[in-house]
């Protein structure tokens, strides 16, 4: 029988693990290697550094749940994956044999490539519920002392909107506090104009995140390259349009948070054929990677090329929606392969999101996420906020109870025509 092994326990791992049980036959195993036991859901992260929720708010005990389902969780963390041999070495000095395996390992943070930047340097991050813990006892620094603030994206970044949710939910949160006068506020992206998010924008974008900007007196440098980071102050290189030197910025802050580029984990950063140079895992139509046939990937880990060059490299996003496309796509994938069928289905990849701007919010639908699109829409308004925390307990709840689209997920979606696979004639 099949020993099937999910790698990494975040976002997508955790809901492959779930779509996979009903595709295994008797006798099939699946394990997920995690690190640590607990999921953590990272798209509240923003609301813990501001102090609206506390971590165990947003955290699940995996162990438990994976139990409950008869999957086997490792906790221990994988050191190194061997493809050819079928084989992953775990950082406790044990080695796992696999028949199919799904790398969900999301992002390695690439803070060193960018002196000062990270929670070991001088400014925050929001990528880790441990980073978002550190976040808030800075931010409460700030309110105690209140100074300018630098928020944004680096150079080679792919995750944009949380950035632009950070810096509206400060000014919410500083407003609420009545010191936002105290605080002019800066940010800070490699992309080409405001609104890009890395996919040339959707629907407008550009206008919607610009004019809520203006609204807030928060300035903003575009095309932009974080040089240095120091204590107090961050050295900016702004570029024209054919990347040539523009103007350089020495931002003084008293709190900073900054995306940085993302790359593959060191458990399968460099293996040939695998990953490409960052890292990522290559894969084909159907989640499979084309030399390793007998592994998928799933989520940030996987390699998709930039939708249009840009004067600063600029990655793209992998959203929640879309990751659970490729999901369901990958667990159908297995469970055919599991019986001796091809492997045909194909995730849509479109993208649905929801940005908090903590009294309001922009939603936005793009199918497929990588223009040219079928269906190219955004929208701002106050329900898009109380939509995001109506989705948050929504999805801790179903990562609770190990489920990955209950039915009436499936007939709201269906109703919407907002599809995860593609239907193939
Ligand atoms: C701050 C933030 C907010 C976001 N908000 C949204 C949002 O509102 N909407 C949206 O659509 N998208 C959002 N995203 C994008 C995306 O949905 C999330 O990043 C999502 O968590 C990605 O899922 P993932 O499974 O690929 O990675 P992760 O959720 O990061 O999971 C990867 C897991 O792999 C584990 N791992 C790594 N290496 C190993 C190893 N060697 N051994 C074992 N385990 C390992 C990690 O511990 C981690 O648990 C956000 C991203 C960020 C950073």
């Amino acid at each position: 029988m099949a020993e099937v092994v999910v790698l990494g326990a975040g976002l997508s791992g955790t809901l492959m693990a779930y779509e996979l049980v009903p595709q295994l036959r008797d006798g099939d195993r699946l394990t997920v290697i995690g690190q640590g036991p607990r999921y953590h859901f990272v798209p509240s992260n923003p609301w813990v550094a501001i102090g609206w929720r506390k971590r165990e708010d947003i955290e699940v005990d995996l162990e438990e749940v994976m139990r409950r389902k008869g999957v086997r969780y490792l906790g221990q963390g994988a050191k190194r994956v061997h493809t050819g041999e079928n084989r992953i070495d775990l950082e406790d000095g044990s080695s796992l044999s696999y028949d199919y395996l799904v790398v969900a390992t999301g992002p390695d943070l690439a803070f060193d490539e960018v002196p000062g930047l990270g929670p070991n340097g001088y400014t925050q991050s929001i990528c880790h519920v441990d980073h978002a813990v550190r976040a808030h006892d800075a931010f409460e620094r700030l309110a105690s002392k209140p100074g300018p603030i630098v928020v944004g994206a680096v150079q080679g970044a792919s995750c944009f909107g949380p950035a632009y949710e950070f810096a509206f939910i400060l000014d919410t949160e500083l407003r609420k506090r009545r010191i936002r006068d105290k605080v002019p506020m800066t940010f800070v992206t490699s992309e080409p104009y405001i609104g890009h998010l890395g996919l040339d924008g959707v629907g407008d974008t550009k206008t919607l995140l610009e004019s809520e900007m203006r609204d807030r007196h928060i300035k903003w440098i575009t095309n932009a390259k974080v040089k240095t980071v120091d204590a107090e102050k961050m050295s900016v290189e702004e570029v024209d349009e054919d990347g040539a030197l523009r103007r350089t910025h020495e931002l003084p802050f008293a709190f900073a948070m900054m995306l940085p580029a993302f790359r593959g984990v060191p458990a399968v950063f460099g293996i040939e054929k695998l990953t490409n140079p960052r890292g990522f895992i290559l894969v084909d139509k159907h989640q499979r990677n084309p030399e390793y046939r007998n592994v998928f990937a799933v989520g940030v880990g996987v390699a998709i090329a930039p939708v249009s060059p840009s004067p600063v490299p600029v990655g793209v996003p992998k959203t929640g929606f879309m990751i659970e496309s490729m999901v369901t796509a990958t667990a159908l994938n297995i469970g055919a392969l599991l019986r001796d069928q091809p492997a045909g289905a194909e995730a849509t990849w479109n993208a649905v999101c929801l940005a908090d701007f903590g009294d309001s919010g922009v939603a936005f639908v793009a199918q497929p996420q990588i223009p040219p699109r079928n269906v190219n829409w955004a929208s701002k308004g106050d329900w898009v906020h109380y939509a995001k925390v109506a989705f948050e307990k929504f999805f801790l709840h179903k990562i609770r109870r190990g489920e990955s689209e209950p039915y009436y997920e499936r007939f709201v979606l269906e109703r919407l025509g907002i599809r995860k696979i593609k239907t193939t004639a």
